[in-house]
């Protein structure tokens, strides 16, 4: 009995918290990015789609990222250090702005691929999808690029409060069935809400457990 106790207590202990998310750099390009040998967790979607506000949600911390009302504007790779140094949380420039010229996107394009494909501390990309939204090309695409180079990843719907459970099921299910054009399996997939903080601790745990395997691999 008491092992059994004792193995729930564990289980409810293992929820990660975010007691402390610092801003760290800023960098242009991989070359600039933080030395050293900290596991990192990078966030990419398209422009508006909630990133700051999901960032700003798990980091219990309103004005962490920006949430800014001129899309597309971030075009750097934001480094947050979690619990002193424990993960590193990535903010990636959203993809899909069209107002920005063509030159310069494609220069970002090609600095978050290249951060993404020889990043060796990276250890999951979050993708993250408007719920609300029928499937688009644009996530598409990316999710199949990153199959092409066998990063890992999740999916992560955001704005799960705007509609009803139906609808934004309804959705992430069409989502996966234009996925599984291409794909044999789906990745896990999280339903987040900043305003309401669904899916947090799903999302944290799931991080949580990732850096738990790292660990145990280089132990
Ligand atoms: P980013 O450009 O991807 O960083 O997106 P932001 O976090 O700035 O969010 C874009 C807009 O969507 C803002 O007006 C947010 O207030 C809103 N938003 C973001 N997340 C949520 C959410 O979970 N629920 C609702 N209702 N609105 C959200």
């Amino acid at each position: 009995h008491y092992s059994l106790i004792f193995r729930i207590f564990a289980v409810m202990t293992k929820d990660m918290i975010i007691r402390k998310a610092q801003f760290l750099i800023s960098s242009p390009t991989l070359a600039l990015c933080p030395q050293g040998d900290v596991p990192e967790f990078a966030f990419i979607g398209r422009s508006n789609v909630g990133k700051s506000s999901l960032i700003n949600m798990l980091c219990n911390n309103g004005s962490l990222a920006k949430t800014s009302s001129l899309p597309g504007k971030t075009q750097l790779i934001n480094y947050f250090s979690v619990n002193d140094n424990r993960w590193y949380l990535v903010d990636l420039p959203g993809y899909g702005y069209a107002k920005v010229p063509q030159k310069l996107r494609e220069q970002w394009q090609r600095n978050i691929r290249e951060y993404l494909v020889r990043r060796m501390q990276l250890m999951c990309t979050l993708v993250l999808i408007d719920s609300r939204l029928s499937p688009q090309a644009i996530d598409l695409d990316f999710i199949d690029w990153l199959g092409q180079q066998q990063l890992a990843f999740a999916l992560v719907f955001t704005k799960a409060d705007k509609n009803s459970a139906t609808v934004t099921n309804d959705n992430i299910q069409q989502f996966q069935t234009a996925m599984l054009q291409t794909w044999d399996e789906l990745p896990p997939i999280f339903t987040t809400s900043a305003v309401k903080t669904t899916g947090k601790t799903e999302l944290l745990n799931y991080i949580q457990s990732i850096l738990d395997t790292n660990h145990e691999q280089t132990l």
